[in-house]
């Protein structure tokens, strides 16, 4: 195949790309934008497979059909759940990739230009802050990890580590030769990677899996630059450059920056807050029935359902949307309210509902449904801890201090489902939980909703 044709394929394959992401910007579209993107990657694949430069397919295959085996196992195993970690290691393994490509490639080249050491040592330093990161927050997320690696001079080290792997990058930039200072540096880079994200928990983990997402990206176009390969420099930019847009977006629903994610040090205690259980919950907190709620939802005109990461694990979204459908059906206005960071991935709420094929207008945003919650007259909180926890507005010092919450606590009633008081993924209490207009009903998400459908049904 001749490289005219190899590179109009890959432009082909790089629009197709573009187009892939256009789609993926709306619920409606995302569907197509996601087929045009895996169409784009096999184009990508097949026109690199027919470059004239591929002596041999053997391996290839071999990876192709492992890969593609892994992938689909994968693909129809994992519980929604355990979408974030997976994402993690996505992320991870694309990082990873580039360092063993540039490591491959610099091993190869016979006479490296400026261009192709410069781009080995950023897809190696990149890729395996990338991996290594990843790694650790993979561990965190499947609450493996739970304890917040911190030391004094933490932030020095981090900065040192950083500037001993640039300085070994510009080593083999002027000695392309020396093989043994990649490794060194991707070593490093390894180890920058482990202590840039242990020190980083509670609330802050969808702006590092965002941010690694983007590094990942970046990593690969390095690597584009080191195979001179066109659409692996385009779709690695892409990612990169939409991770980092999705970076800036999840930092703005923490009410957190970037720098403060990495170096600060809230977000790091998630007990900062201090006051016990005991002292937020004793006393103050009242049960309900599902009989008690289908009597409020009969007086109810406004009702509003607040989904988290219980509704999530309990796989609650189907029970759900027949209860929204019911109330609807009683004359009784429904909506979601979405927070931006509610269960453990960005859109997570987004997905799930829409797998329940819930109208795409009744999601509502939080700075739209936020002015709404006072004329709310039940706001039905399914699984949500930290996104609706006042303290995020009324704490500074907690870690999930100004974070911007769905503002529940202004509706006339609260309830509240969960099967008990134990804190959200920020491991703090909930005021909310005590608050004299809360009623919490306590079960696993599905089956309280469904008792719900059966008592407004009988009601
Ligand atoms: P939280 O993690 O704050 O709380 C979830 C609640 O769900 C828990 O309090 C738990 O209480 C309850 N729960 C668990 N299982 C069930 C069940 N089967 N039925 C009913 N309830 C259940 O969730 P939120 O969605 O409010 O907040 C998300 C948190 O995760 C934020 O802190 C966010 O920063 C973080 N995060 C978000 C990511 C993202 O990209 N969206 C990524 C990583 C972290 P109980 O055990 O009592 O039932």
């Amino acid at each position: 195949m001749g490289i005219t044709l190899i590179n109009f394929a890959y432009l082909f394959a790089s629009v197709l790309f573009i187009l892939g992401l256009k789609g993926l910007t709306h619920p409606r579209t995302a569907v197509r934008g996601n087929t045009l993107g895996a169409l784009a990657m096999l184009l990508a694949v097949l026109a690199t497979l027919l470059d004239q430069r591929i002596l041999s397919f053997e391996y290839i295959l071999i990876g192709v059909v492992v890969g593609s085996l892994i992938g689909v196992a994968f693909a129809a195993k994992i519980p929604m759940t355990s979408m974030p970690e997976l994402v993690a290691m996505f992320n991870g393994f694309g990082g990873v990739a580039s360092v063993l490509v540039a490591g491959a490639a610099l091993i190869a080249a016979p006479a490296p230009s400026h261009q192709f050491t410069v781009s080995t040592a950023a897809s190696g330093l990149i890729g395996a802050v990338t991996f290594w990161g990843s790694l650790v927050a993979f561990f965190k997320l499947m609450e493996v990890l739970k304890r917040l690696i911190q030391f004094p001079g933490q932030q020095f080290f981090n900065g040192l580590l950083t500037l001993v792997c640039i300085g070994l990058g510009g080593w083999l930039v002027l000695e392309p030769g020396q093989m043994d200072v990649f490794w060194i540096m991707v070593c490093v880079a390894s180890l920058l990677g482990v202590m840039l994200v242990v020190p980083i928990g509670g609330a802050d983990m969808p702006v590092v899996i965002a941010f690694l997402n983007s590094c990942s990206g970046l990593a690969a176009a390095a690597t584009g630059f080191v195979l001179d390969n066109n659409v692996l420099i385009v779709a690695g930019s892409l990612v990169g450059a939409s991770g980092l847009i999705l970076t800036q977006i999840m930092c703005k629903a923490m009410n957190r920056s970037l720098g403060n994610v990495f170096f600060g040090d809230s977000g790091a205690t998630p007990t900062a807050s201090g006051a016990s259980d005991d002292e937020v919950y004793a006393g103050k907190i009242k049960s309900t029935s599902a009989d008690e709620v289908a009597m409020l939802f009969d007086t109810a005109r406004r009702v509003v359902i607040v989904p988290g990461y219980g509704m999530a694990v309990a796989q609650a979204q189907h029970a759900v949307r027949d209860l929204a459908d019911l109330l609807e059906q009683r004359g009784i206005e429904v909506e979601y309210a979405i927070h931006p960071v509610a269960g453990r991935m960005p859109g997570h709420m987004n997905v799930l509902l829409a797998e329940a094929e819930v109208s795409y207008d009744k999601l509502v945003e939080m700075d739209r449904i936020n002015p709404t919650f006072q004329q709310t007259d039940v706001a039905l909180v399914i699984g949500a801890n930290d996104v609706v926890n006042p303290l995020a507005r009324d704490d500074n010092s907690g870690p999930i201090a100004g974070m911007p919450i769905l503002d529940v606590d202004k509706s006339r009633t609260v309830v509240v489902i969960k099967r008990s008081l134990s804190p959200g993924f920020a491991g703090i209490p909930n005021p909310l939980f005590a608050a004299d207009n809360s009623l919490m009903f306590f079960g696993s998400a599905k089956e309280a909703v469904l008792d719900l459908v059966t008592a407004v049904k009988d009601s």
